[in-house]
């Protein structure tokens, strides 16, 4: 168990991961640790302390965690945003471009109630092309966006000048 109080000290970096020439930020060694864990739930919910939040949604598959672990301190509902295929009931959906390709993320129909105070939560923040189309699906419902919540941020690939061109609120723990 380490005792730093930077969370970027829990995360490591995997080198030609999942491809060559890629640094893969490996979150799952902030996740292990009991305090790194802690930690991050706790800094990713100070900025929204007082505010209404009606509805945690995170982004498949580390926004599970860190999404299930935030909306469960604030006694409030998670919501899934999952790749194609994956939710069982009606479903809306949003194509995306990927580095090489397309991807397609889903959210159930009745997920979200039209006014509900959204926060979106994912581990990291890239070309911010996986949010952005989270956000789509969530504004398709009807839900208003309080503040998208990463740990990580590449701020190289733009993901969170993008979001914030979009209007977004978008709050970050470590580059
Ligand atoms: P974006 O759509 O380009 O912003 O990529 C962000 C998505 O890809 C998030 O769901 C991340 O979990 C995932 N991702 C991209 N790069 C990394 C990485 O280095 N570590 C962990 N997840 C990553």
């Amino acid at each position: 168990m380490k005792r730093s109080t930077d969370v970027k000290d829990y995360i490591r970096t995997i080198v030609d991961f999942p491809h060559e020439g890629i640094l893969f930020r490996d979150v799952t060694t902030l996740f292990a640790d009991p305090r790194g864990f802690r930690m991050a739930i706790d800094q990713m919910l100070h900025p929204f302390a007082g505010e209404r939040i009606d509805k945690v949604v995170g982004l498949e598959a580390r926004g599970f965690i860190l999404g299930g672990a935030i909306a469960h301190q604030l006694s409030l509902g998670f919501v899934p945003i999952r790749k194609k295929g994956k939710l069982p009931g009606t479903t809306i959906s949003e194509e995306y471009k990927l580095e090489y390709g397309e991807a397609i993320v889903e959210i159930h129909d009745d997920a979200i109630q039209p006014g509900e105070k959204v926060l979106v939560v994912d581990d990291l923040l890239a070309t911010g092309g996986t949010a952005e189309a989270g956000i789509k699906l969530i504004e398709r419902l009807g839900g208003e966006i309080v503040a998208c919540s990463f740990i990580v941020d590449l701020p190289e690939l733009g993901g969170r000048a993008k979001l914030e061109k979009m209007g977004m609120n978008v709050s970050l723990l470590c580059e």
